[in-house]
C-alpha cells in the first residue's frame, strides 16, 4: 500500500509518498516563510495564491522522487482542517483533480491528529500518550488513546507561543539584526536570548492562579510590547530599530514563556496519572511543531519530564514542522489499528483540571 499525502493547511505546500511500513519513498516542500517574513505575517490570499502556483510542482517532485506511477497509488490523503480556509482550498480542489483524474479513494486529514501521530513513524510509541503540540498556529495539550481518539485537555485561549514570538520578533525588528535577519520569530529570539540576560527584565508567567491545562499568550506579547516601547524612550531611539537590550528581552520572555508551557504540560501529566489514564513510571510526552524545536523549551520540558518519570519524544524538526509525510502516514497508522472513518469520529472532547 502507497499513499500520497498533500498538505496546505498554512504557508507550506507539501506532499509525500509513503508506504505501509512508514517508508518515505519521496517528498517535497515549499516554504513560504520568506515572503510572509517580508509582509510581517501572512497575509491569506497571498498564502493562496502561492500555493496555487507550488502545488502541481511539489507534488510531481513527490511522486518522481518515489518512482511510483500514479496508477499504483492506493490512495490520496489531504489537509481538511484546521487551517487557513484559502491555503486549505488549493489542496483540496487540486486533490480533488487528481482523484477524479486517476480514480483514487480520498482521505480527509485533520492536521492537528497527523501532527500528534507523526511519532509513531520514527518511534515505537505505544497508546495511549501526551502530545504538546507548539507552534506558529496551534498551541493544545491532548492525550492521544488511539488513532483518531484524542481528549484534549488544554489549548491557547488566545494566540499560540510561535504566534507570540513573531509578534515580538517584529516589533523588535529583528529582521534588521545582522545576526538574523533570515530566521523566523522564535529562533531569531532564541538565536538572541543566548546572548542576553534574562534577569534583566521581569515578566511574570501568564494565568499562574487558573488551574489547568489551558495557554495564553497575548498577555505576554502585550507586556513585552510594552517594555519595547518604554525601553526605546530610554535609549532614545526610534521604533523600527534595534534595541541594545533586545537579547536581554529576548532571554526573558522566552524564559516566560517556557516556564508557562512547562507548568500546564507538567499538570496535564499530572492529571493524567493521577486518573490512571497515563503510567506513573513510563508514560511518554510527545512535543511536537515549529516551537518544539526550541532548546531552552525543550529544556524546561525534559525538567518536568525527569520530575514525573516520563520520557520526552519529539520527532525530527523537519517532521516537527508541517509535512507531506505526516498526511500520508495518518492513513497507514490508522489502517494498522483497523478502525473506520478517522476524521467523523475524531473525538477532540475537552477535559481537564
Ligand atoms: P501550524 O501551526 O499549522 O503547524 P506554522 O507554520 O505556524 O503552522 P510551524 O511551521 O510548525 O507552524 O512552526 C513555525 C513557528 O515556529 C513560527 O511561529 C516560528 O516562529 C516558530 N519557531 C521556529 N523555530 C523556533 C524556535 N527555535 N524557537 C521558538 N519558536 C520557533
Ligand atoms: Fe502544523
Amino acid at each position: 500500500k502507497v499513499v500520497l499525502g498533500i498538505e496546505t493547511s498554512c504557508d507550506d505546500t507539501a506532499a509525500a509518498v509513503v508506504d505501509e511500513t512508514g517508508n518515505v519513498l519521496g517528498e517535497a516542500i515549499h516554504s513560504q516563510t520568506e515572503v510572509h517574513l517580508k509582509t510581517g505575517g501572512i497575509v491569506p490570499p497571498v498564502a493562496q495564491q502561492l500555493h496555487r502556483e507550488n502545488i502541481e510542482r511539489i507534488v510531481q517532485e513527490a511522486l518522481s522522487a518515489s518512482g511510483i506511477s500514479p496508477g499504483d497509488l492506493s490512495a490520496i490523503a489531504t489537509t481538511i482542517k484546521p487551517g487557513l480556509a484559502l491555503s486549505l482550498g488549493v489542496g483540496l480542489s487540486f486533490s480533488k483533480q487528481l482523484v477524479n483524474q486517476w480514480k483514487k479513494p480520498f482521505i480527509p486529514i485533520h492536521h492537528m491528529e497527523a501532527h500528534a501521530l507523526t511519532i509513531r513513524l520514527t518511534n515505537q510509541v505505544e497508546f495511549p500518550f501526551l502530545v504538546l503540540l507548539i507552534s506558529g498556529g496551534h498551541c493544545l495539550l491532548a492525550l492521544v488513546r488511539g488513532v483518531s481518539d484524542f481528549l484534549l485537555l488544554g489549548k491557547s485561549l488566545d494566540i499560540a507561543p510561535g504566534d507570540m514570538f513573531d509578534k515580538v520578533a517584529r516589533r523588535l525588528s529583528l529582521t534588521k539584526h545582522p545576526e538574523c535577519s533570515s530566521m523566523s520569530g522564535g529562533k531569531a529570539i532564541e538565536h538572541l536570548a543566548k546572548q542576553g540576560n534574562r534577569f534583566h527584565f521581569d515578566i511574570s508567567p501568564p494565568m499562574h492562579r487558573v488551574k489547568n491545562c489551558d495557554f495564553s499568550f497575548t498577555g505576554l506579547q502585550h507586556v513585552t510590547e510594552k517594555i519595547i516601547t518604554k525601553k526605546e524612550k530610554e535609549e532614545g531611539i526610534e521604533k523600527g530599530q534595534v534595541l541594545s537590550s533586545a537579547a536581554d528581552l529576548a532571554a526573558a520572555v522566552q524564559h516566560t514563556a517556557a516556564c508557562h508551557i512547562a507548568k500546564r504540560t507538567h499538570r496535564a501529566i499530572l492529571f493524567c496519572q493521577q486518573r490512571q489514564w497515563l503510567s506513573q513510571s513510563h508514560a511518554v510526552l510527545v512535543v511536537s511543531g515549529g516551537v518544539a524545536s526550541n532548546f531552552y523549551i525543550r529544556r524546561a520540558l525534559e525538567i518536568v519530564t525527569d520530575a514525573t518519570q516520563c520520557t520526552l519524544l519529539c520527532p525530527p524538526p523537519r517532521l516537527c514542522t508541517d509535512n507531506g509525510v505526516m498526511i500520508a502516514w495518518y492513513r497507514m497508522d490508522y489502517s494498522q489499528t483497523l478502525r473506520q472513518d478517522a476524521v467523523k469520529q475524531s473525538g477532540w472532547r475537552k477535559e481537564g483540571p
